[in-house]
């Protein structure tokens, strides 16, 4: 049998090693572990690489230790607007939404985008508009509540700061992504999160812009981002991998660290990505101080981590 392979992050940043009560640090590894889990027996079964990143990004959003779905922090009305994008390799068919409220899994959303809208990236009220059209309930506000993330959007309500949430020093959850490569050797990347604390004027990360917090083709590499959104899609970051290694021949882990710890570092932006190619390597690159991240391969071998060490 072909290898093949699942990984996810949870976000990356300011995470250093003392910085989290033991509890706190296991209850990161069991949410990592849970969509790896997720994702990785479906894989082992025959599902496609799009279904086994759309399972894991699934099991984070219902997560709500990290900043995606349930776990969304505020904007600066007091909402909680989603983006998300999902892209297949084999096809290099891709979906996206942003600016949704009230649905649980936007990540769901953005793959019928992908399957059954004729369009790759739906916003706001159209998004919403879609989503009522294929059924999807609209949850309350209180789905989405979280005491902690109230307090990080009260620091700086009223104010014109957008923070990151792992830029926090108390709070360091984050986007949510999946890369991975199935047994027929397709591979697939999904991403999804709440953006920035307190954004306003409809700000959209990178995250459901395809090229710059996803992309994925079967060629090349299958990539998902987190970090300072506005440099992930000045730098093309996650395109910007795979065109590495097309029309530079640089294998998978070299291209990630060349574009998060060069190219985007000079930018002055911050993050990280994990990425998977259609042989089932897998490679993790970071410019913080760690990214909640694991992976597991058909090979046996298995990794959950925080810090950078
Ligand atoms: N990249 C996301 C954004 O800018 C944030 C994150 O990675 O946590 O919206």
């Amino acid at each position: 049998m072909r290898p093949f392979s699942l990984a996810i992050h949870g976000g990356a940043g300011t995470l250093t090693r003392g910085m989290m009560t033991p509890e706190k640090e296991s209850s990161y590894l069991e949410g990592i572990n849970a969509a790896l889990e997720a994702g990785y027996s479906i894989l082992e079964k025959g599902a496609s690489a799009t279904e086994a990143v759309a399972e894991a990004v699934t099991t984070l959003e219902n997560c709500p230790l990290f900043n995606a779905g349930k776990g969304s922090v505020f904007t600066a009305e007091g909402t909680h607007e989603m983006d998300a994008s999902i892209m297949e390799g084999s096809t290099r068919q891709a979906g996206a939404v942003a600016m949704v409220t009230g649905i649980k899994n936007p990540i769901l959303l953005a793959r019928d985008v992908m399957e059954h809208s004729g369009h790759v990236l739906l916003a706001g009220p159209g998004a919403m508009a879609f989503a009522a059209q294929r059924n999807y309930e609209i949850l309350p506000p209180s789905y989405f509540f979280a005491q902690f993330r109230y307090d990080q959007w009260q620091g700086i309500k009223g104010t014109d700061k957008t923070q990151l949430d792992h830029a926090d020093s108390d709070r360091k959850f984050g986007t949510v992504g999946a890369v991975a490569c199935d047994i027929y050797g397709n591979i697939a990347a999904a991403t999804s999160t709440g953006g920035m604390t307190n954004k306003k004027f409809g700000r959209i990360g990178d995250s459901p812009i395809i090229g710059s917090g996803t992309y994925a083709n079967n060629q090349t590499c299958a990539v998902s981002c987190t970090g300072s959104g506005e440099f992930f899609i000045r730098g093309a970051v996650a395109y910007d991998v795979s065109c590495l290694i097309e029309h530079c021949q640089l294998d998978l882990q070299a291209a990630c660290d060349e574009v998060i710890k060069k190219r985007l570092l000079a930018l002055e932006g911050d993050g990280g990505l994990i990425a998977v190619n259609s042989n089932g390597n897998i490679a993790f690159s970071f410019n913080t101080e760690g990214m909640y991240r694991g992976f597991r391969h058909s090979d046996g071998s298995r990794y959950a981590a925080i810090y950078g060490d």
